[in-house]
């Protein structure tokens, strides 16, 4: 259930950002105006230059696009969720503030591509904030579509692409176009009001002043009141009805002379071209000789050809001496071009008041000289291009689905033919020739431990007493493995005065999770360390649930233990329900994922693992030698699986639980199985000793 919750959650942002992420990274201009619009709200409208501006927009596109595709495949699961996290953390108060106060009229999520009013996005990123909680709680049930090892193909060809088509949509257009204006509409039919629509209603009230005294009044009696003397103080208008604004409402052309010829440009039945610039002291100005020969082109053709500018007679003067331009120019305000078209300047085709085509001033059309007499019925920039958005859609799929996709399957066969090779091993080396193979090349290359565990056994002379025969026997018939006894704390300074610690090494079975201070009765580290020991266990089960050792608990502990040169012998394992269950994978993958998994290779390289299944420490029912190897093969799968292969293959994976001399031999024939921690039979020299010969064998 938790894990359908935390996934579902994962989904669900996932998407959300990919296509938040993608509208926003095909209109980086867009995306910059309403981070403008953001700023003058907040008046911070002067701290940013326009390019730093744009720049924060593509950045912004290429993070929410890459954090979906991170979560989609689950890849550095908690970092990825803590950085949504973040996001939500920010955005969510944002939106509240937006929805409250009402300075941007929508926020702009989904650029032009899904509009939101201010409360929709509030409720909208309500439900993603609480997403963002689950998923940075449980980041670790995120199942995974592509294995760790080749997650960094994800991650550089995801940054990769949305960069691409950021910077691909600012040289040229949008490559979706979400605006009324886009290749196919009709701007008449785009500004017509439906039969039977109204108009919002607004109202507009005047505060006025006269010898005092202020009043209030409408447009009705506004002019009686100034010619009875009374002087204007301040106006506010009120929306009074919602009314239907049609998808263009603000396209108009008016000539320097003052009139308005839009009626008569959207009447044209023949071509007009729309030279857009919003702002022409702004306008990239290199392609000016393209320019001047499509106006030329269009007088011989009787074609109309306007620039449509927001600037005032001096810049377009000045536009006219450094270009030569001979076309007549058009008043139009700024934000309708901006809308009409993302490039300063642009060209549009209009014929029949549609929009039969639309060029960045990178990408301008080229008339060549032997098809100039040719009218644009005849030439292929006169036809509507037949780039439809389902096709654009297919190729969108085609450059990042689809290779994305087959990473997905390859990867995932990548994994399935290793599983069954390993399986295939594993059934040869239980044949019953192979149980006597104990030292086979593989298992050699890793280290084999069998290490004791006294627990809280053994008074300070019955301990030294028992580390001396151990001492003396090993001593004298030298092991096939490392030996390691992990003692109570008061024995060892004592124990390691005469402990040949190249035979037998010495650890502790625990420390404390803080380095130093008032934590009376603890025992850290360093102070385990001081005593000659080189070991600790940690996360014994017994730990874990008479103590309350918390994964949080145990991974400080392995950090202060590294970081004072202690080897750890880490233990997992389930219980007998959660084995009942057959949640036994699950619970051991948890327990590394809790607390080693956080660590470097390097580090975890120093680690050697201790599965213990719960129900077979003391109780003298032993995991049977294939039940213990498959979770053993498990357990160096995960490890594979964060850490590589190589790292998989050198770690040395021990079993723990009523491990005796007579059950050993099977155990630790199997391939994964490198060795054992041993409680009950480690406090009798000779049982120990017994295990230990296992190797020999
Ligand atoms: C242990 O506590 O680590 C252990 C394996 O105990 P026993 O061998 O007694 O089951």
């Amino acid at each position: 259930m938790k894990k359908l919750i935390v996934n579902t959650c994962r989904l669900v942002l996932a998407l959300v950002f990919i296509l938040s992420g993608f509208v926003k990274a095909v209109d980086p201009l867009g995306t910059q105006y309403k981070l403008q619009d953001y700023m003058e709200a907040m008046h911070l409208g002067t701290i940013l230059p326009e390019w730093g501006v744009l720049a924060v927009a593509v950045g912004q596109a290429a993070v929410e696009f890459s954090l979906g595709v991170f979560l989609l495949f689950a890849i550095r699961r908690r970092l990825t969720s803590r950085l949504v996290l973040a996001i939500m953390l920010v955005m969510t108060p944002l939106t509240l503030w937006l929805a409250l106060t009402n300075p941007i009229s929508d926020c702009g999520c989904f650029g032009d591509a899904l509009v939101l009013t201010n409360w929709q996005t509030l409720w909208k990123n309500v439900v993603l904030l609480a997403a963002a909680v689950v998923v940075a709680w449980r980041p670790l049930e995120m199942f995974r579509f592509v294995s760790r090892t080749n997650q960094w193909i994800v991650i550089n060809y995801t940054v990769l692409f949305i960069l691409a088509i950021s910077l691909w949509s600012l040289y040229d257009l949008p490559q979706f176009d979400f605006r009324p204006y886009h290749i196919g509409a009709n701007i008449k039919e785009g500004m017509a009001m439906p039969e039977g629509a109204e108009q919002p209603q607004f109202e507009t009230t005047f505060i006025l002043q006269k010898d005092g005294e202020q009043r209030e009044t409408t447009l009705n009696e506004y002019t009686a009141l100034v010619d009875a003397g009374w002087t204007f103080v301040d106006s506010r208008t009120v929306q009074l009805t919602q009314g239907y604004v049609p998808p263009i409402h603000d396209f108009s052309v008016v000539t320097v002379e003052g009139d308005d010829i839009t009626d008569e440009v959207l009447a044209d039945t023949s071509y007009t071209f729309l030279l857009v610039a919003p702002y022409l002291e702004r306008a990239d100005d290199s392609r000016f000789d393209l320019i001047n020969e499509l106006y030329e082109y269009s007088r011989e053709h009787g074609y109309g050809f306007y620039c449509l500018t927001a600037s005032l007679e001096e810049e377009q003067e000045h536009w006219r001496d450094i270009t030569g331009a001979e076309y007549p120019f058009c008043q139009t305000d700024p934000i309708t071009l901006k809308t009409v078209i993302r490039s300063n300047p642009g060209l549009v085709l209009l014929k029949n008041a549609t929009v039969m085509g639309k060029w960045s001033h990178n990408r301008l059309p080229v008339i060549a000289q032997e098809t100039a007499a040719l009218p644009l019925e005849q030439l292929p920039m006169g036809q509507m291009p037949g780039d439809t958005v389902p096709g654009k859609i297919l190729r969108l799929l085609l450059w990042f689905v689809l290779p994305l996709a087959l990473l997905t399957i390859a990867d995932r066969l990548w994994m399935w033919t290793r599983w069954l090779r390993r399986k295939k091993k594993v059934d040869k080396e239980t044949s019953t020739e192979h149980i006597n193979n104990i030292t086979s090349n593989e298992k050699a290359m890793r280290k084999k431990i069998v290490a004791g565990n006294w627990k809280m056994n053994m008074n300070l002379q019955d301990g030294i007493a028992l580390a001396k025969e151990l001492n003396d026997t090993l001593k004298a018939d030298k092991p096939n493995c490392g030996v390691v006894i992990c003692t109570p704390f008061i024995h060892l300074a004592s124990i390691a005065q005469f402990l040949d610690q190249d035979i037998i090494g010495l650890g502790a079975e625990n420390c404390a999770d803080k380095e130093k201070g008032a934590f009376t009765g603890e025992v850290s580290a360093e102070m385990v360390k001081s005593t000659g020991a080189q070991y600790v266990i940690l996360g014994h089960s017994e730990r874990r649930e008479y103590y309350k050792e918390t994964p949080e608990i145990l991974k400080e502990k392995v950090i202060l233990a590294q970081k004072n040169g202690l080897k750890v012998i880490f233990c997992i394992g389930e219980s007998k329900d959660e084995r009942e269950a057959g949640k036994q994978n699950e619970v051991v993958k948890a327990e590394l994922e809790g607390s080693v998994f956080n660590l470097s290779e390097e580090d975890f390289r120093k680690i050697v693992i201790a599965y213990e299944p719960i129900w077979a420490i003391g109780t003298g029912l032993t995991a049977t030698a294939e039940q213990a190897e498959e979770i053993h093969a498990y357990i160096r799968s995960i490890i594979a699986e964060k850490y590589g292969q190589e790292v998989a293959d050198d770690t040395t994976i021990l079993y723990g639980g009523s491990c005796k001399a007579s059950n050993a031999p099977e155990l630790f024939a199997k391939p994964d199985i490198d060795g054992g921690l041993i409680g009950g039979a480690s406090l009798k020299a000779a049982d120990f000793k017994g295990i230990i010969d296992a190797w020999k064998k």
